[in-house]
């Protein structure tokens, strides 16, 4: 049949390229919006770095730009945290730190939800900080160099942690404090609250460049391995409640209005990077 037929034909790598080029040069002097201040190393961004790109599950490359200029990961941490915790305790306990209800609020808001004094979800920053105090370890730095180890994996090259950006968050994130220190007064977080805290701002603090990204996502879709080196970075197992979470909450106040324009899990990062992922393709 002629659907079948055109659902089995191969795809035309060119064509893709074409479109990524085409998207490219569409968006490439859009110059809305602002690079975040709040945490003053991020300030120095330029807002003119812009590059775009798409991993297949079957190892094709399409990309665009600064492919290769670095920036912090900031909340793009969040759904490989949250991944991290469920491989590590399981449903049900990370489920007693965090719920998985879209909180309609900015990502830094300082509230609970007031039935179960839980963070919303673990996109906002109540949220990964929970999650990061579950994934910590009792040394802070082998806590850290494991998510490091992990994001290595799945972007197939060596990463490391911008200091400076570390020690700006470190510095001004009293917000985030506030925050860690409301859930440690309801018991979501152990006593450990500047671990947790440390744990959090390093992961945030990630550097990676636009091909990293798109190789993260690319483990997502392709079931928890990377599709160009072929190591299993992630249990499959509960992929599927990490990108749930992605489409529900990734986008913050926006989230609904962003399932309803796109209609795909992803995520944001004050750094400047977003990713998204069709499970299965890319
Ligand atoms: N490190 C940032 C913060 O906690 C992450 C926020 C974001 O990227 O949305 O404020």
């Amino acid at each position: 049949m002629a659907t079948e037929a055109a659902s089995t034909a191969p795809v035309d790598g060119s064509q893709i390229q074409d479109i990524v080029d085409e998207i490219y040069e569409k968006y490439r002097n859009v110059d809305d919006g602002a690079v975040a201040t709040y945490i003053p190393e991020l300030g120095k961004a330029d807002p003119k770095d812009f590059a775009i790109c798409l991993a297949t599950v079957d190892g094709h490359v399409f990309k665009a730009g600064d492919i290769d200029k670095e920036f912090t990961i900031q909340s793009m941490c969040k759904p490989f945290a949250f991944q991290m915790a469920l491989e590590q305790w399981g449903r049900e306990k990370v489920l007693k730190h965090v719920g998985v209800e879209p909180s309609g609020d900015a990502f830094n808001s300082i509230e609970l939800d007031p039935k179960s004094t839980r963070p919303f979800n673990p996109m906002i920053n109540a949220g990964a900080i929970a999650i990061a105090s579950l994934i910590k370890k009792d040394s802070v730095e082998a806590g850290i160099q494991a998510f490091v180890d992990r994001m290595s994996d799945a972007a197939g090259r060596q990463l490391r942690i911008d200091q400076d950006v570390l020690n700006s968050e470190t510095l001004t994130g009293n917000r985030n404090r506030a925050i860690a220190y409301l859930m440690r007064n309801f018991g979501i977080i152990d006593e450990h609250v500047n671990e947790s805290l440390h744990q959090y701002f390093a992961q945030c603090s990630l550097l990676v460049n636009t091909h990293d990204v798109a190789m993260m996502a690319a483990t997502f879709a392709n079931m928890g391995a990377n599709p160009i080196t072929g190591k299993r970075v992630f249990d499959f197992q509960v992929i599927k409640y990490v990108l749930t979470v992605m489409f529900t909450c990734g986008l913050y106040d926006y989230a609904g209005g962003w399932a309803y324009e796109v209609g795909l899990p992803a995520k944001s990062g004050v750094g400047g990077g977003i990713f998204g992922v069709v499970n299965r393709q890319l």
